[in-house]
């Protein structure tokens, strides 16, 4: 059975900081990643921060790949732990004309946890910080994916203050 659509708050300032950032760190030509961590009850997250792989240590990037160093993630998820939060979402970035997630990221989302959403966020990160512009996805389960429509994605995105 497919998992329930999750819903997940952000904070319009941790949008704005997500967008900044990836565009940064890709800085017009390679993928950039990042997640969205807070609290999760049931189905409802809510978004305290955004962390950065590439913060934490080595990532290669290219403008169709993006692979975080088993390092980097180590650190990112000791990270983690220590501030008691959990995922509510994996985002990161493609480059024009690519909005679809990959076979790549397909086989590697952050956690293989049914009902995680990810998202790719198109052109670099270098328009508005708008969901409507996103690709937004739900990990079912045994490599199964499934791509939410655009009302979908506005009914499990929620921004706002918390
Ligand atoms: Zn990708």
């Amino acid at each position: 059975m497919d998992p329930e659509l999750p819903i997940v708050i952000v904070p319009p300032n941790l949008l704005q900081r997500t967008w900044l950032g990836l565009r940064e760190r890709s800085g017009g030509q390679s993928e950039a990643a990042c997640v969205w961590i807070g609290d999760r009850e049931g189905q409802v997250s809510t978004t305290s921060d955004v962390l950065f792989p590439q913060d934490y240590g080595p990532v290669r990037a290219g403008a169709l790949h993006h692979v975080s160093s088993r390092r980097a993630m180590n650190l990112l998820f000791e990270d983690l732990r220590r501030r008691g939060k959990q995922i509510t979402a994996d985002i990161h970035t493609h480059p024009p004309g690519y909005p679809e997630l990959s076979e790549v990221d397909r086989a590697h989302p952050v956690e293989f946890r049914p009902g995680l959403l990810v998202m790719v966020v198109p052109d670099f990160a270098r328009g508005a910080p708008l969901l409507s512009a996103v690709s937004a996805y739900l990990y079912v389960a045994g490599g199964r994916w499934r791509r939410l429509g655009r009302n979908e994605t506005a009914s499990a995105i929620l921004v706002r203050d918390v």
